[in-house]
């Protein structure tokens, strides 16, 4: 077990190793006071929201590596993930999904009046998730909408709408090749002070894709559900086996 030093403004955070990325020990709730303190900070926090095939992205290629060194908040969303630091003997609290803890943001602004721009999904999607978020959470201001088909072309004009918005959270839905570097890099440009890479959520939240039965998140298969309604994730789906074996190659040499 580590303290993830932090002077961001949100302070020390008990965290977890897993081939040298740092995942939080928060639990939800404790995520959720420490995402607060980033808010009054006004400083941004990249948090992403870690699965195997991140971490295994992240041993792969310098770049991704280096964003997750560099995110203020790692949180275990992947059962993978809460799986190996089981396996490690250094355990999570528990799992905080990427999807359940942008709701907990959303809750949590609902009380303290917060604004939120959602970057991300194709136009109609993020347009609906926008309408029944802002029905959802009424006192939270959503202060801009951006889908998230743009190029390098755009990049600049969207950087600007974000900035002038200054949301105080950001939610970017993207696929996971481009959302963690992109907010890597250019989380100081963007005026937001909590900014989350949260995939395919607003497909989920404008209804136009489900989320898994609870009954089968809690049997840690929420994976597999997404795998049969989209068997073109195989490929990618592949690197988990691959994972599982170094975890446990890692605890047999002791890690
Ligand atoms: N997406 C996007 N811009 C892109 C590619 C994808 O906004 O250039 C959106 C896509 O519409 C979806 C979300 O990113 O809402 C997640 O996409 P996908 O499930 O393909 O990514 P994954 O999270 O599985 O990598």
């Amino acid at each position: 077990m580590g303290l993830m030093p932090n002077n961001t403004g949100i302070g020390e955070v008990p965290v977890t190793s897993i081939f040298g990325v740092h995942v939080s020990k928060l639990n939800m709730s404790q995520t959720v006071d420490v995402l607060e303190a980033a808010v009054a900070s006004k400083k941004p926090h990249q948090v992403i929201t870690a699965n195997p095939i991140m971490i295994m992205a992240a041993l792969e290629s310098e770049e991704n590596m280096r964003a997750m060194s560099e995110a203020e908040l790692i949180v275990p969303d992947g059962a993978g993930v809460v799986w190996a630091a089981e396996q490690f003997g250094d355990p999570v609290a528990e799992r905080v999904a990427g999807f359940d803890l942008m709701h907990e943001l959303m809750k949590r602004g609902e009380q303290l009046g917060w604004t939120a721009y959602l970057l991300g999904a194709a136009e109609e999607v993020v347009q609906e998730a926008a309408s029944r978020l802002q029905k959802q959470y009424p006192k939270v201001r959503i202060v801009g909408v951006r889908n998230g088909y743009f190029g390098a072309p755009e990049n600049a004009e969207v950087i600007e709408s974000i900035r002038r918005a200054e949301p105080d959270l950001l939610f970017v839905a993207r696929d996971a090749k481009t959302q963690e570097p992109w907010i890597a890099r250019h989380k100081h440009e963007l005026g937001a002070s909590v900014i989350m890479g949260v995939g395919g959520s607003f497909d989920v939240i404008s209804g136009k894709t489900k989320r898994a039965p609870v009954a089968m998140q809690k049997m840690r298969l929420e994976w597999f559900y997404r795998l049969a309604k989209e068997p073109s994730r195989l490929p990618r789906m592949m690197v988990l086996p691959q994972f599982m074996r170094k975890v446990k190659k890692a605890k047999k040499s002791g890690k």
